[in-house]
């Protein structure tokens, strides 16, 4: 089978040459072992911390050794009394076409009549959870704010704002990168929304919050958390959930340059990370399962088909080329 591996560290911006395609032969499965064929993988932009050397909350790939990540797949073979031969599971060994894994480590998953499995990547997976417990418990989101998402059209962002809007947001606004971005976020439920590479974020954020806003979901960082900071009215929170508008930065960003405004406004900014919320889990799927059957919540996803696409969809995923999530089917 294939595997991509890390074949070198990037600085700046990752290129394909970082990543290569080979051929590894799997280990003898032992008991309470599955051998499983990948259907489907997820690239996200974590994945760009974890290309450098650094400590963080994940251990960075190491080079030469294959990358992982979300995936799923059919069990082929089973030396476990808890999945058969068929099943269908989530694991964490994506970046390869077969994986030999301790059953332990895969969930069993129910198929989704009328959906992909790739559901359990976004829409019914870690990025929902994102959007749903930052929203709710880190941004402590109540009925009647007025909400701010950036990378609005992404995976996490599409449902920060579906779920702010279909539990009572007062309005919400969506930054995207392109103007097809943009008229997506108006078809799926946004108040207002705006191309940020247009003009200046701050500027368009007070055109379509004259009011200002409550809360900010903060997928990107720099200027657009600089513009947020401004736009908050007093008491606003925020939910600090990624940066990537610095992930490929070699200088540390100026912005935001207005954070002594936190103080007189009262502002709380909240990072977190989504496995700390695991217990949310089913409240998320309860209530994001409810809104698909009941046609209330839209989901896209880019899929890229072939494993050696993978380096390109994660790139692609980078540089924007997704609405919705970013999915590399097998
Ligand atoms: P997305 O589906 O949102 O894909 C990334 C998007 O980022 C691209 O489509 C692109 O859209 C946008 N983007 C890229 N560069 C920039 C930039 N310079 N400025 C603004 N937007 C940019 O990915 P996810 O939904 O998986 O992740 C969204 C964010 O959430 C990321 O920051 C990620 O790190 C974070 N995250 C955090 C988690 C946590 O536990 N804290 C868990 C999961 C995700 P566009 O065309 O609009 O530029």
């Amino acid at each position: 089978p294939r595997q991509i591996t890390l074949a070198s560290r990037p600085s700046g911006w990752p290129t394909a040459d970082n990543f290569a395609l080979t051929e590894t032969e799997l280990p003898a499965l032992r008991n309470g072992q599955i051998l499983v064929r990948n259907l489907f993988m997820s690239v996200d932009p974590y994945m760009r911390g974890r290309m450098n050397d650094v400590k963080s909350y994940v251990p960075p790939f190491q080079l030469g050794e294959p990358l992982d990540g979300g995936a799923i797949g059919e069990v082929v073979e089973s030396l476990s009394p808890d999945l058969r031969k068929g099943d269908l599971v989530l694991h964490g060994l994506g970046w390869r076409d077969q994986a030999v894994l301790d059953a332990a480590h895969a969930r069993r998953l129910d198929p989704i009549e009328g959906m992909s499995p790739s559901a359990y990547l976004g829409v019914l997976g870690m990025p929902a959870l994102t959007a749903y417990a930052g929203l709710l418990d880190v941004a402590s989101f109540k009925a009647g704010d007025a909400v701010f998402v950036s990378g609005a059209a992404g995976a996490v962002g599409s449902f920060a704002g579906q779920i702010a809007k279909l539990k009572g947001a007062s309005h919400v606004i969506g930054s995207a990168g392109s103007d097809e971005k943009v008229a997506h976020l108006r078809e799926i439920g946004f108040d207002a929304a705006f191309n940020y590479k247009k003009g200046p974020v701050a500027e368009q954020l007070r055109q379509a919050a004259p009011d200002g806003i409550d809360v900010y979901f903060d997928n990107v960082g720099a200027d657009h958390l600089e513009a947020a900071i401004g736009s908050l009215n007093l008491g606003g929170r925020v939910a600090i959930c990624g940066a990537i508008a610095v992930y490929n930065s070699t200088e540390p960003t100026p912005a935001p340059r207005n954070l002594a405004l936190v103080i007189g406004k009262r502002l709380t900014l909240r990072g977190f990370i989504v496995t700390d919320h695991s217990a949310r889990m089913p409240d998320m799927v309860t209530e994001m399962g409810g809104w698909l059957r009941e046609g209330k919540l839209s989901f896209s996803e880019t899929v890229v088909d072939g494993l050696e696409n993978a380096p390109q969809a994660f790139l692609g995923l980078l540089r924007g080329e997704n609405t919705g999530k970013m999915i590399v089917r097998l």
